[in-house]
């Protein structure tokens, strides 16, 4: 059996094909919902989901949340005596998932389709695998969220060529995707977005509002009384949906806030917020080739849409309603269990075929020389353009610029920009070079990218053959 996972930044869920439907599959606690949390307790014993979200507040020392924005970084979070990484972390919620669904389904459960947003890097994807293979599952494919999210919606089934657009705002991700359905191929047309965007950062405006109205600067230092703050806040934000009110008092030491806000206040506050929904909406039609007006659909995913400033605020961007009959907090996971369907071969959906798109350019690091000899370092040259349908892999050749050199160094790079050193580094692969005949043909640098979103890098040396990954 293959299962489905959405490994939120908040919330993670696990789905899975059941009677030819996809279906959540509800933790211990009997919730589709398990905070993205982990904890350690008094006797060394590790703690997931709700029960680990609870000691937030009451154990901050112990306890981690938000670390899928470490994912494929170097940062660690230390519980207790021993520091972790994003992806060890991830993997004890994985693990976790991986228990409630092997009790709910009654067998053991060794394959997963797990979801990361389009915009994760290759490090990000790589440390995603890693988390999976930790916790015991082999990870049968990385699925975009937005991809997810279309398929949860069942768009596949549309009749002739559809183009919509994902708008995914979940609890720490920002995430937009064009697709297009054509004879029964989706596509991801174009992604964009911004990983450093989500709901959490709402809930940090209404926080901040305590620190205006009496809370002393000081208090920042107290993580339980931050971790207290954060939920009064978290509360408010949700009331705001449903009610035209919500207040909280709270208190540190001598100083005392009372926060009352109302949704118009709310909205005027979250301006600069709704303003950095735009740029990577824009930039996904422009990649696309796509006018606003053009789509056919518009689908909302991530907890975070739930709020109706920001459905008010999609419904005039694109001048439609987004389509809203699934809740937005497991379209993502739904979807995953139609991959998971997919892979498994169902018949009912064996006419589907789905391509990716790579969300970046990739890319490796050049010098040049100029007539007069002058000598430009650190220019970028792409192998692979953002938004190539993938898997895909060329192959481009590179000369050594000095008759002597004796090696030749490629460093790859991911990013958009001219000069390398704006772009995000993330490897390098050096191969020996032996001066005399065909030292001039220098290397052939061949980039895989493949549906998982991971770069394989492999350097030949055209004089030898001679081949380094
Ligand atoms: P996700 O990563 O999709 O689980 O989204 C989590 C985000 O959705 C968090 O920032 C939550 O605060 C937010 N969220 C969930 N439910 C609501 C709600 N009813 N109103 C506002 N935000 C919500």
């Amino acid at each position: 059996m293959i299962v489905g996972i959405d490994l939120g930044t908040t919330n993670s869920l696990v789905s899975a094909w059941i009677d030819g439907a996809p279906r959540l599959i509800p933790n211990a606690l009997g919730a589709m919902l398990t905070p993205s949390c982990v904890g350690i307790d008094q006797d060394g014993s590790v703690l997931v989901g709700e029960a680990a979200r609870e000691r937030l507040q009451t154990h901050p020392g112990h306890t981690a949340s938000l670390f899928k924005r470490y994912m494929g970084s170097a940062r660690t979070v230390r519980l207790g005596d021993r520091d972790y990484r994003a992806e060890e972390l991830s993997a004890l919620v994985l693990r976790s998932l991986k228990a409630d669904a092997e009790a709910a389904l009654g067998m053991p459960v060794t394959e997963a389709i797990i979801t990361v947003p389009a915009y994760f890097s290759d490090a990000q994807r790589k440390a995603t695998r890693i988390a999976g293979e930790l916790a015991g599952l082999r990870v049968e494919r990385l699925l975009n969220e937005p991809t997810a999210a279309a398929l949860a919606y069942g768009l596949h089934d549309a009749q002739g060529e559809t183009q919509f657009l994902v708008f995914d705002l979940g609890g720490g991700t920002f995430d937009v995707s064009i697709l297009e359905m054509f004879d029964g191929v989706m596509e991801v047309r174009a992604s964009a977005g911004d990983n450093m965007l989500g709901g959490e950062d709402f809930v940090t405006l209404i926080a901040e509002l305590a620190f205006q109205n009496g809370i002393p600067e000081a208090a920042r230092a107290d993580a339980v009384f931050m971790q207290r703050l954060v939920a009064r806040a978290e509360k408010a934000k949700r009331e705001l949906g449903t009610q035209a009110r919500a207040a909280f008092d709270i208190s540190w030491g001598a100083g005392n806030a009372r926060v009352e806000l109302d949704p118009d206040t709310f909205e005027k506050l979250s301006q600069p917020l709704l303003t950095r929904l735009w740029r990577p909406i824009e930039r996904a039609l422009r990649d696309a080739r796509i006018r606003a007006a053009d789509l056919d659909n518009v689908v909302l995913a991530g907890g975070a849409t739930r709020m109706p400033m920001i459905r008010s605020l999609v419904t005039r961007m694109f001048g439609r309603f987004p389509a809203m009959g699934q809740n937005p907090d497991e379209v993502v996971a739904l979807g995953a269990a139609v991959q998971a369907g997919l892979k498994m071969k169902d018949k009912a959906l064996d006419e589907m075929v789905m391509t990716d798109v790579c969300p970046y350019t990739l890319g490796t690091a050049i010098s040049r020389r100029i007539e007069g000899g002058t000598r430009t370092d650190g220019l970028y040259s792409p192998i692979i353009q953002r938004n190539t349908v993938v898997p895909v892999s060329r192959v481009q050749r590179y000369v050594p610029l000095d008759p002597g050199q004796s090696s030749i160094r490629i460093d790859v790079y991911q990013g958009e920009s001219r000069l390398v050193r704006d772009n995000i580094l993330l490897g390098e692969v050096t191969a020996s070079l032996t001066p005399g005949p065909g030292h001039g043909e220098g290397v052939d640098v061949r980039f895989t990218y493949d549906v998982n979103g991971l770069l394989e890098v492999e350097v030949t040396v055209v004089a030898t053959s001679e081949t380094r990954r």
